[in-house]
């Protein structure tokens, strides 16, 4: 469950705050990582994930 202090209004809808950057986001926009909400940016930062590379530990859960 989200902590309500964390989330904000954005573009109509409520969704969470990047928890390194601070960028207000919607759900669809935001990605998790250890529990934290964080912007994709962000999220390439902190997995060191390349934006071509499939490191997704879920095969069967694509994220477009
Ligand atoms: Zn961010």
């Amino acid at each position: 469950m989200v902590d309500k202090s964390r989330l904000a209004n954005t573009k109509g809808e409520l969704g969470p705050i990047c928890d390194k950057c601070g960028t207000l986001l919607t759900f669809g926009e935001s990605c998790t990582v250890e529990q934290q909400y964080v912007c994709y940016p962000c999220y390439l930062e902190l997995t060191g994930a390349e934006p071509a590379a499939d490191t997704n530990p879920n095969p069967g859960l694509r994220m477009n």
